[in-house]
């Protein structure tokens, strides 16, 4: 990426860190004293999934992130060599290549990326056969005036930058999930919709209880954000989407302001759960401004879960009066303070995310709005 800014934008972006590219570059190991010289401490923060799969390799994403960012490559480009590791993990089916697929058995994939720096964003949404979307978000930032290319179109686009397009991106796994799925819902097209809509929300619970489909993937995604030592911002966001959506659905994970959100000079914002929640609200883009109003990230993304759940309509409310579905962020601010917010933790089924710093990877414990299961 850095290899592909102009003088002027290589000027630009060492102001926008405020010239602390003069910091020496913090190595892997290096303990916190070199980290404070420009004010920022380094640090990757990542859906749950950014600390489990290493595809056969010896690192997860917010490792590999933390790693290649602080020998000094750019933040994005680590961010998103992150995320290409659960990307092409077939083993995660929230995410690129074995992604669960829409309703039609096909795998469509979105994401966006931002470059705080630079002030530069790309997104793809709806792709079909290309197994790393991020990295064909990261060319329509980097080759085109435009922010978000979808559909046929995005795989056109992806062909046209040399990216391999493949008939198509299921698994064994995901195809055998898909068409249990399609067995057990296709009687139900004939019902009348509400009792459709609980018929199917039946089928989705009876799936996941029968390990057909994993909890924590039926909605999934990986977003990683990361600062570095010269303040540096970024963040990236991928994803196959909702289990069995309609296809062409797009979610919130391409959207700027809603799956993700980055301004270089504040911080960075992204999720995963419910993606029409989170593109009703736009809360990606309402918690950097709740940091550029000086709140810390978990208060900034507690906000922001207050703002959904207030605008939650009725039909979206379980029996308590509650949001009936849940929905995660995670946030780093400029100065490497970060914090995992959702709307929903109980005993049960604490959520976790992702973190990467001086002290190496691991899994923290969100920060929860509700106590409890949506579902209860
Ligand atoms: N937010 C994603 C979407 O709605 C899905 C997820 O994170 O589970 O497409």
């Amino acid at each position: 990426m850095r290899s592909k800014l102009n003088r002027r934008e290589f000027v630009k972006a060492g102001t926008a860190a405020g010239l602390a590219a003069a910091a020496p570059v913090t190595a892997f190991a290096q303990g916190p004293t070199m980290m404070m010289q420009s004010g920022s401490r380094p640090v990757v923060v990542a859906s749950g999934n950014g600390q489990q799969y290493k595809n056969g390799g010896d690192k997860t994403c917010v490792e590999t992130a933390f790693e290649r960012m602080t020998k000094g490559e750019d933040v994005l480009d680590a961010l998103i060599a992150g995320v290409n590791i659960i990307e092409l993990d077939p083993a995660d089916t929230s995410v690129g290549y074995g992604g669960l697929p829409n309703a039609e058995g096909v795998v469509q994939l979105d994401s966006s990326v931002m470059h705080g720096p630079t002030k530069r964003a790309g997104a793809v949404a709806s792709i079909e056969g290309v197994r790393t979307p991020s990295l064909v978000a990261k060319r329509v930032m980097e080759e085109t005036d435009h922010h978000l290319i979808v559909g046929d179109d995005a795989q056109r686009f992806a062909r046209s930058m040399g990216f391999k397009i493949e008939e198509d991106l299921n698994t064994e796994r995901s195809r055998r999930a898909w068409l249990e799925w399609k067995r057990r819902t296709d009687p139900l097209h004939y019902l009348d919709p509400k009792k459709k809509q609980l018929a199917l929300r039946k089928v989705d619970l009876e799936m996941m209880a029968e390990g057909w489909v994993d909890p924590n993937h039926f909605y999934g995604t990986v977003n990683c954000n990361g600062v570095n030592a010269n303040g540096d911002v970024c963040g990236v966001t991928t994803t196959s989407g909702l289990a069995w959506k309609i296809p062409g659905r797009v979610g919130d994970s391409p959207i700027l302001g809603a799956g993700l959100y980055v301004d270089g000079e504040v911080g960075a914002a992204g999720s995963t759960g419910r993606g029409e929640a989170n593109l009703y609200n736009l809360a990606s883009f309402l918690i950097v401004e709740g940091m550029r109003r000086g709140l810390h990230p978990k208060d900034a993304g507690m906000e922001a879960l207050k703002r959904i759940k207030a605008n939650t309509v009725p039909r979206l409310l379980n029996r308590r009066g509650d949001p009936s579905f849940n929905v995660n962020f995670y946030v780093v601010n400029r100065k490497g303070e970060y914090a995992g917010v959702t709307m929903y933790s109980s005993e049960k089924n604490r959520v976790r995310y992702a973190v990467c710093d001086e002290k190496g990877g691991r899994l923290e414990f969100a920060d929860p709005l509700l106590q409890g299961d949506p579902a209860d």
